[in-house]
Formats: structure tokens, C-alpha cells, sequence
């Protein structure tokens, strides 16, 4: 059975445990430590039992956070100097170490993870903790002179960066650590209080983390983790007093949440799903071993993993020869045994439409080369479908991201009908190329409509080191280290009016 272990150390201070070993949690709301009558329980995509139960707040809760963050956190945090909150940051990066096992356990447990990817989840949010100082670089403004006119010869400006406030983050379940950390660092270090909705099926790291915050001696009044259902957030998204709403999520709540939310500055970091255009000098091994990482790390629940594969006519049988042969050495299974490659989807629904989709794409002329079958309720095998260019467009993988290890494989003539194809989405994350021709990889790299091109590489968005975002129902703004920034903050200008008409006055 997949149960949580008891935590360690002052984690064991924000839980109890039920007489059926189940560990009932508290949520952080702006210092307080606070539970409610009823209960959220939380499952393992393992073997769907319940590991943890946490408070449903209501709004009336949320709304009391909010007050506290607007009338005091945002004042707080915008006080502590930026060597203090770099201060906090590498504490916190110190504590996340510490208290390693505890995380790995609840990414193992509540996502389904293998152990080697929950660690890595883990490292790399301490090393997005210890980059903050390379965010602090891009806290700077400008200086405008006045003399472009005679009337404001004497007038000059600062254009100064300003946090707007409080950031509501709402965070998916697929990185339920990485993604609070990221969102936490570079609004926290802009001096903007923090609210964060953690998904509803991986709320444990954003409320462990919380306690590595209080410990690590954030500011109390500046952090709240409303654990409430997505769908009762239309009158906090609305809400005046938050200046920045920051997502990660699919297009569909992200089209949702802007329609509510009216005017206010958006971070969106939507659906997509990748594609891959494998061009006829590539080496097909190396690019189906790259390709297949691509379609089935972390089960395919990530926003960039590959979800089509357009290869040119001379290399195609290898490619496919090759993918089939990368796909067969995947193992699915229970993540915590040894060998295993690939773990569970995050719930039954999303393997339903894995089998929707499987049975549309054949029924539309689709040929499954790999994979096609569910496994039991959370797991399915990782899947390859062959399919004529002509009815690439007609598929609903093509149309809607579906969130898991599937990906279509279609043979084009040249990379123009590959681009095409890949533009043709309503998505535009990212793009993989492999192949070694500068001419076409130039030309590609020009018309692709994506937020990054990742040459001879799976795309991966790391620790956003390289930043990353959409285009088109991808999202808007980016994330990466320096580069939020610009989407937390705003410009104020300061006019700054002397007397005098010029320097001949003074001579
Ligand atoms: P999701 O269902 O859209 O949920 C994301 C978050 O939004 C959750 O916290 C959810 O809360 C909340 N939410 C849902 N409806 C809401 C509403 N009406 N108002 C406010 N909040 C609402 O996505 P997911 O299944 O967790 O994550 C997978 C998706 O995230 C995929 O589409 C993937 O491509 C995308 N993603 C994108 C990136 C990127 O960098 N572009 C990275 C990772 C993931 P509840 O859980 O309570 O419903």
C-alpha cells in the first residue's frame, strides 16, 4: 500500500495521524498553522489509497489571509533588505537538504514518481533557491534626462521597479515542489508577498515548504497556502488586492482564470505538448533515445514532453525502427521497485482519455506501432501511433494536449510540411530538431511559432536557466531565472522638476 512515512524533525509539527495511519495536515496561512472541520483527502496515483487528508478552506478563510498579506505581509517584505531575503533563500536551500527524504518520500507517494526523479525534483529546487542572486541583477531602473525639450530642460526622471504587491501562485500537480519554489523565488525576491494555491492532488510539498519558510524566518504575513478546490477560486482570482497572478496550468483553466481575473498582470504558463522534426541527416538512434526520454519522463505529464514526431522521408523507417526499439526497454510499474522507468498517471480520468484518444487516432486511419493499452487504473503502456500526414490534423491529440505518455509519428516530405504541421497546433511551447544541416535548422528555428527550439536535445526547461514559456494558448510571459521579473514588478516614474532654465543661468 502506498502510505506516507511519518516525516521528520519540525515537520511532524504541522500533522497528526489518524488511527488509520493516515496523516491529517495543517495549511500555512500568514503565520498560523490552521486546519478546518472538513477535510480534502489526498490519493496515491500508486494504488489510489488515501495517504493524507488536508483543510478544505472556504473564501471567507482565504479572504482573512488576503487581508493580512494586503495590510501587512506585502509592507513587510518590501522592508527586508535583499541581502535578508537572499539570506532566507539560502537557508531555505540548506533546510530543503536537510530534509530530503521527507520531500523524495511525498513526490514518490503523492506523485507517483520514481526515487531518482524525486530527487531530482528536490536538487533542483534547491539550486533554483541558491540562483536567486542571479534574479536580484534584474532588480534595476533607469534614468531618463528631460533635456530632449526646452520645457523640461531642467526636469529629469527615475524610472524606478516596484513589487506590485501579492502574487497569487497557482501551482499543477505534475511538479508540486519545483513549481512553488520557482514562483516563490522570484516573486519573494521582487519584495511581493506570496499566496499560493498548490494543486488539489499534490498539496504536501507547498505546505512542507511553508514550514521550511517559517523555520528559515520569512516574514510570517507575507505567505499563505490556501488549500481550496480550483473551481471555488473565481472570487480570489478576481480580487483587487492581488496584483500578479502567476499559473502554471492547463490552457483551459489559464483561458478560465484570465476571463475571471479581468485586469491585472498574468503569468501563464499553459498546456502544450512538444514536437520533434527529425530531418534526414540526423543520427536515428540518438535521436530516438533522446526522443523516447521525451515522450515518456515523469510518465509524459510534462509540459514539454514530445507529443509528435515529424521525421523526413529518407530517415523514417530507421527513426521508427529505432523509437519502437528505445520504447520497448521503458518499464512501468510501481516506482518504488527497482528497474522501473516509468510510474503512474496522476488519476484514472486522464488514462480514459489516453484510451479515447488511442481509439480516435484508429479510427482514423492511426496504426499503433507501440503501446495502446491501459494497464490498470493509473498506468498505461507508453505509446507510439503512426499516422499519414493527411490526418495528422483531424486527430484529437492534435488538437488537445492529452497528458501522458502518447505521441504520433508522421513521415513529411520535407521540414517545410513539418512546420506546418507543428505550427498548425493552437499550442507553442516548445520544438525539438535534430539533424545537422544549418540551413534548414536556421529556417526552422525562424518559422516555428514556440517559445524555445531545442537543437539536437529533448526539450527540457530545467531549473530555467534557459527561460521558458508559450506562445499562442501556451501562455504568456516567461519563467526563468532574471526573467519573471519584468511580469512581478512595475515601473513607476518619478519626475523629478528644478528650477532654472538651464546652466547658463548659474554662470
Ligand atoms: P490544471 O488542472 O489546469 O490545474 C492547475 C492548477 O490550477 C491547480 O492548482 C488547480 O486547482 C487550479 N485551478 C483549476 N481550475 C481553476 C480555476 N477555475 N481557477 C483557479 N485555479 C484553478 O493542471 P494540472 O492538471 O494540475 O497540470 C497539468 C497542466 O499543466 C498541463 O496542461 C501542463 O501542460 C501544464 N503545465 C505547464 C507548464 C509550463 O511551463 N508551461 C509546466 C507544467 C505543467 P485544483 O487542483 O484544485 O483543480
Amino acid at each position: 500500500m502506498a502510505k506516507l512515512k511519518e516525516l521528520s524533525g519540525e515537520l511532524r509539527e504541522i500533522y497528526t495521524v489518524n488511527s488509520d495511519e493516515v496523516l491529517s495536515f495543517k495549511t500555512y496561512i500568514a503565520g498560523i498553522w490552521t486546519s478546518t472541520k472538513d477535510l480534502e483527502e489526498v490519493k496515491s496515483p500508486i494504488d489510489l489509497e488515501v495517504y493524507a487528508k488536508v483543510p478544505k478552506l472556504n473564501y471567507e478563510m482565504v479572504d482573512m489571509a488576503l487581508q493580512t498579506l494586503y495590510k501587512k505581509g506585502r509592507w513587510e517584505i518590501r522592508d527586508m533588505p535583499g541581502e535578508k531575503r537572499l539570506k532566507v533563500f539560502h537557508t531555505l536551500a540548506s533546510l530543503l537538504e536537510k530534509f530530503r527524504q521527507d520531500f523524495v518520500n511525498v513526490l514518490v507517494i503523492g506523485n507517483g514518481k520514481t526515487p531518482s526523479a524525486a530527487n531530482g525534483e528536490v536538487n533542483a529546487a534547491i539550486e533554483r533557491l541558491e540562483r536567486a542572486d542571479l534574479d536580484v541583477r534584474k532588480l534595476y531602473g533607469e534614468y531618463v534626462p528631460g533635456d530632449w525639450s526646452t520645457e523640461s530642460l531642467e526636469a529629469e526622471a527615475i524610472v524606478r521597479r516596484e513589487p506590485l504587491g501579492i502574487v497569487l501562485a497557482i501551482t499543477p500537480f505534475n511538479y508540486p515542489l519545483f513549481d512553488v519554489v520557482n514562483k516563490f523565488v522570484y516573486s519573494t525576491v521582487a519584495g511581493n508577498a506570496f499566496i499560493l494555491k498548490p494543486a488539489s492532488a499534490t498539496p504536501l510539498p507547498a505546505m512542507l515548504f511553508a514550514k521550511l519558510a517559517e523555520m528559515a524566518g520569512f516574514p510570517k504575513e507575507a505567505l499563505a497556502v490556501i488549500t481550496i478546490p480550483g473551481k471555488e477560486m473565481d472570487k480570489i482570482v478576481q480580487d483587487k488586492r492581488i496584483g500578479v497572478i502567476s499559473l502554471t496550468g492547463s490552457t483551459e483553466t489559464g483561458e478560465q482564470v484570465m476571463k475571471i481575473g479581468g485586469i491585472k498582470q498574468y503569468v501563464m504558463e499553459l498546456g502544450g505538448g512538444d514536437s520533434a522534426i527529425v530531418m534526414a541527416d540526423a543520427d536515428p538512434k540518438v535521436s530516438a533515445q533522446k526522443i523516447v526520454t521525451g515522450i515518456t519522463s515523469y510518465s509524459g505529464q510534462r509540459c514539454d514532453s514530445i507529443k509528435f514526431v515529424f521525421a523526413e522521408e529518407p530517415i523514417y523507417d530507421k527513426l521508427k525502427e529505432n523509437l519502437v526499439e528505445e520504447l520497448r526497454k521503458v518499464k512501468v510499474g510501481d516506482p518504488r521497485q527497482d528497474g522501473v522507468t516509468m510510474g503512474p498517471v496522476i488519476d484514472p480520468k486522464t488514462v480514459d482519455e489516453f484510451e479515447f484518444a488511442v481509439k480516435d487516432a484508429v479510427s482514423k486511419g492511426g496504426v499503433v506501432l507501440y503501446g495502446g493499452k491501459r494497464l490498470g487504473a493509473t498506468y498505461i503502456e507508453p505509446t507510439l501511433i503512426e499516422i499519414d500526414k493527411s490526418k495528422v490534423k483531424d486527430l484529437y491529440l492534435y488538437k488537445k494536449e492529452v497528458f501522458l505518455s502518447i505521441a504520433v509519428l508522421t513521415q513529411v516530405s520535407n521540414i517545410e510540411e513539418a512546420i506546418e504541421l507543428s505550427n498548425g497546433r493552437r499550442y507553442g511551447l516548445d520544438a525539438a530538431l535534430f539533424g545537422n544541416d544549418i540551413n534548414k535548422i536556421r529556417k526552422a528555428v525562424r518559422m516555428l511559432e514556440v517559445g524555445a527550439v531545442y537543437i539536437n536535445e529533448y526539450p527540457k526547461h530545467g531549473i530555467g536557466y534557459f527561460p521558458f514559456g508559450g506562445r499562442k494558448d501556451s501562455g504568456i510571459g516567461r519563467e526563468g531565472i532574471g526573467y519573471t521579473i519584468e511580469y512581478v514588478t512595475a515601473y513607476k516614474t518619478v519626475v523629478y522638476n528644478y528650477k532654472g532654465k538651464g546652466i547658463w543661468e548659474y554662470l
